[in-house]
């Protein structure tokens, strides 16, 4: 790692108090970057934390207001903070449809859009979106969540596409299955969470689960000018699943 790739930089880290953006927010800053930490439960972190819901169009707005008032520069923002749905299509209602795409797509949008007019003023302004494999996979009981990330995929070509020339580049990383609270929670719910959670590394193909660290360290390249040809890619951190289902053993 470069320890100054991002001096003098400003980032905003949505979701940034836990599991992947907690990891990403300390990677950036280990970069050199001042972070700012957007997130409902802001409090516990150690970066300039601002409680916000990314579905509150007034909150994200305030939210990025107070971070420019404070460092008065925007560079990096990673599109990181989302939700779960579990189940096939017909396991959700309209209004969880509703809310979950609200948070995780309509999320992006509203922060990118409050964060836009800052980035045009950065000479290295990158975006990068927390996407997920399930934007490809065709995960079993994950219909809403993969609508979800899939959108999100969706939305990062085309971002990518009409921001390039105003010197944004955008793209995303696809993380597999990553060892955060989130997954925590989900196996806590089950009768038996280490043999779950054994099985589950069981199922990845290189035998465990990602580390937040490792879907951070992709973040941190597609934010630096190390990439900085590259906009409009989806990054995997996946243990090798993407390749894996593409040639099937
Ligand atoms: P996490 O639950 O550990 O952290 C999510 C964070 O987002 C929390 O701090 C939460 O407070 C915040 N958040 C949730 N809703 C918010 C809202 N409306 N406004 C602001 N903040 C909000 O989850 P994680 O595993 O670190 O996941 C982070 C991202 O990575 C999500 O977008 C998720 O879809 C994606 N992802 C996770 C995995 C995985 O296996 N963990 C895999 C692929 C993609």
């Amino acid at each position: 790692m470069n320890s100054s790739e991002f001096d003098g930089l400003v980032a905003i880290v949505t979701g940034g108090a836990s599991g992947i953006g907690a990891a990403v927010a300390d990677r950036l800053r280990a970069g050199g970057a001042r972070v700012a930490v957007l997130d409902l439960n802001a409090s516990g972190t150690s970066h300039f934390g601002v409680e916000c819901n990314v579905a509150d169009d007034a909150s994200v707005r305030s939210a990025v207001e107070s971070v420019t008032a404070r460092f008065s520069r925007l560079d990096i923002v990673v599109n990181n903070a989302g939700i779960g749905a579990i189940g096939d299509v017909a396991a959700n209602d309209d209004d969880e449809w509703a809310r979950v795409l609200d948070i995780n797509v309509v999320g992006v949008a509203r922060v990118t859009r409050a964060a836009l007019p800052h980035l045009r003023q950065s000479p290295s302004a990158a975006i990068v979106n927390t996407c997920s494999i399930a934007a490809t996979a065709g995960l079993q009981q994950r219909a809403l969540y993969s609508a979800s990330k899939g959108a999100i995929l969706s939305l990062t070509l085309a971002m990518a596409a009409d921001h390039i020339r105003e010197g944004i580049r955008i793209n995303c990383v696809n993380p597999g299955t990553v060892d955060t609270p989130w997954v925590a929670r989900l196996l806590s719910s089950s009768a038996d969470p280490e043999a779950e959670r054994a099985a589950l590394n069981a199922r990845q193909p290189h035998g465990r689960l990602v580390a937040a660290e490792e879907v951070a360290e992709a973040v941190a390249y597609l934010a630096s000018p190390r990439s900085g040809s590259t906009s409009g890619t989806a990054l995997a951190v996946d243990g090798g699943m993407q390749g894996l289902r593409l040639r099937p053993p």
